[in-house]
């Protein structure tokens, strides 16, 4: 699979399919998205390769949660979960141009809901903070 950001500066490739895909509604993402969170393919760290643009990331540590990595350049959300040191990389779907077959099947965080913010009813497993 293929991703990049918003200004092509950050170009990826991720070998092989996500273990498992889903939403996370945390207080971090939502901030770091502008809206209601990230959407996220979880994958093996050591499957995400930068094509371009490696001057161009930056990797933010909030206080609780795992570090999120952006575009200098046009602040788009490419990784989160720890990425580069972590095991498991969680890819913002929103970053890949592929076309993805599937769709997330859970929705995380759901603790940290925002009062203007709709669930979708989508069928996807609900989970008050991690998938468990
Ligand atoms: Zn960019
Ligand atoms: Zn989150």
């Amino acid at each position: 699979m293929r991703g990049s950001c918003q200004c092509r500066g950050v170009a990826f490739e991720v070998a092989g399919d996500f273990i498992s895909m889903s939403f996370c509604h945390c207080t971090t993402c939502k901030k770091i998205s502008g809206g209601v969170g990230t959407a996220n393919g979880r994958v093996r760290t050591e499957s995400v390769y930068l094509l371009a643009g490696e001057d161009l990331v930056r990797t933010y540590q909030p206080d609780e949660g795992s570090a999120k990595t952006f575009c200098l350049i046009c602040g788009s959300n490419l990784f989160g979960s720890g990425w580069p040191d972590s095991e498991f990389t969680s890819v913002r779907l929103s970053a890949i141009e592929t076309p993805l077959e599937g769709r997330p099947d859970a929705h995380l965080y759901l603790r940290s809901l925002a009062s203007w913010e709709t669930l979708p009813d989508d069928g996807a497993e609900r989970f008050e903070a991690g998938r468990s």
